[in-house]
C-alpha cells in the first residue's frame, strides 16, 4: 500500500485503552474516542511507513481525509514526521508545582514568616509553579495574609497565587486582588468543601471544579500537552505539598490522612521532598490504578488519587467514576 501522506502530528496523539482508543488534540484541547480497531490502524499512520496491508486503501484514505478535515490528522510536510512521545527520564515539570497552606484564625505572625520563607526558598531552588492558601470563612486578609501574598508574588516572580476560600471569604479576597502587586497572577476561588479541600479555580481555568460528593464529569477532562505528560508518568498531585494549620504535611489538599511529616528542626523542604512515601505516592499515576489503566481518557482525566475506592490501597479503582469503558458512556 502506498504511503498516505497523513500522520499523527505533534499536536494530535493516540492513546490506547483496553476497549477503545482516543485521539487527543493537544492544541485545541479536544478528545475523540475511536474504536480500538481504528486506533490500531492509525498507529501505523505516520506519513512515511505504509499502513498495514490488510486495510482497503481507498476506504482508509477516505477515513484519514475525514479525520484530517476535522483537524485530527495533519498532512506530513517534508520529513517532519517525528512523533510526539513521553520523555520518560526528564519530566518537564519542576519538582515543586504547588505549595499550599491552610490559614485560620490561629495562624500567627511567626507562621506567616515561615510560610514566606518556604515560598521564597521553593521559588529560588525548585522553580515553584504556584503557591496557594486554603482560607476559612473568618479569615481576614489584613491579618497577615495580604502581606505574605504580596511578598510571595515579588519573590516567586514566575508563580501564580491561588486563594481557595470558604464561601463567606470569597468577596473579601476578590477585593484584595486589586491591592496586590501582580493581580493578574492571583486566582480567587471558592473551596466547595473547605474541610476536605475540594477546590475550584475557574478564573482562567487553573483547576477544574466539582463537588466532593458528585461523580466525575466528562467536561472535567483536561486535554493539554503539559497535563498529558504529567499524567503519563505521575499522579495528578505530583509536585504538590500541602501544610495544614499545625504544619503537618500531606501530598495533596484532599489527602489529609496520608501524613508525610512535619518541617522543623533538621527537617526542611529537601527532606520532605525526599520522603519515600511521598515519592511513592506521586508515582501512582493512572497507569497503576485499577480501571484507569484500561481507560483511553487516562492522560486527560483530573480525577485525583485521593478519590480511590480503598483508602488503604493506592492502586484501587476510583470511587466516583461512572465511565463505562466498554461502551464509552457516562
Ligand atoms: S477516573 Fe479513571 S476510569 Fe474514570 S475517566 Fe478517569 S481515567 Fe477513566
Amino acid at each position: 500500500m502506498e504511503s498516505t501522506g497523513y500522520r499523527l502530528g505533534n499536536q494530535v496523539v493516540l492513546v490506547h485503552g483496553a476497549h477503545a482508543s482516543a485521539l487527543y488534540d493537544l492544541f485545541d484541547g479536544r478528545i475523540q474516542r475511536v474504536s480500538s480497531g481504528l486506533g490500531k490502524v492509525l498507529e501505523g499512520v505516520d506519513g512515511h511507513a505504509d499502513v498495514p496491508g490488510k486495510y482497503d486503501a481507498s476506504v482508509l484514505e477516505s477515513l484519514l481525509r475525514r479525520l484530517a478535515e476535522r483537524g485530527f490528522l495533519e498532512r506530513c510536510q517534508g520529513n517532519g514526521g517525528q512523533r510526539y512521545s513521553f520523555d520518560s527520564k526528564v519530566p518537564r515539570f519542576p519538582p515543586l508545582r504547588t505549595l499550599s497552606f491552610e490559614i485560620g484564625s490561629g495562624t500567627t505572625a511567626e507562621d506567616f514568616g515561615r510560610i514566606l520563607n518556604f515560598i521564597a526558598d521553593a521559588s529560588r531552588r525548585f522553580s515553584l509553579g504556584s503557591f496557594a492558601f486554603l482560607v476559612g470563612g473568618s479569615c481576614d486578609p489584613a491579618g497577615g495574609l495580604e502581606a505574605v501574598v504580596a511578598s510571595g508574588l515579588r519573590h516567586a516572580r514566575f508563580s501564580i497565587c491561588e486563594l481557595w476560600c470558604a464561601s463567606e471569604a470569597v468577596g473579601r479576597f476578590k477585593a484584595l486582588r486589586s491591592r496586590l502587586p501582580h493581580p493578574g497572577r492571583v486566582f480567587v476561588s471558592e473551596a466547595c468543601d473547605p474541610v476536605h479541600g475540594t477546590i475550584g479555580v475557574d478564573e482562567g481555568g487553573v483547576r477544574s471544579v466539582w463537588d466532593w460528593d458528585a461523580g466525575l464529569l466528562p467536561s472535567a477532562m483536561v486535554c493539554r500537552a503539559d497535563y498529558y505528560h504529567l499524567l503519563g508518568m505521575y499522579a495528578e498531585c505530583y509536585g504538590c505539598l500541602h501544610f495544614d494549620r499545625d504544619w503537618n504535611v500531606f501530598p495533596d489538599v484532599s489527602e489529609m490522612d496520608f501524613f508525610i511529616g512535619r518541617p522543623g528542626a533538621g527537617v526542611g523542604l529537601d527532606d520532605l521532598l525526599r520522603d519515600e512515601r511521598l515519592l511513592g505516592y506521586w508515582k501512582v499515576g493512572k497507569d497503576r490504578r485499577d480501571k484507569c489503566r484500561d481507560c483511553e481518557l487516562r492522560y486527560a482525566c483530573p480525577n485525583p488519587l485521593s478519590r480511590r475506592s480503598r483508602p488503604d490501597r493506592l492502586g484501587s479503582a476510583p470511587a466516583n467514576c461512572s465511565y463505562d469503558l466498554e461502551r464509552g458512556r457516562w
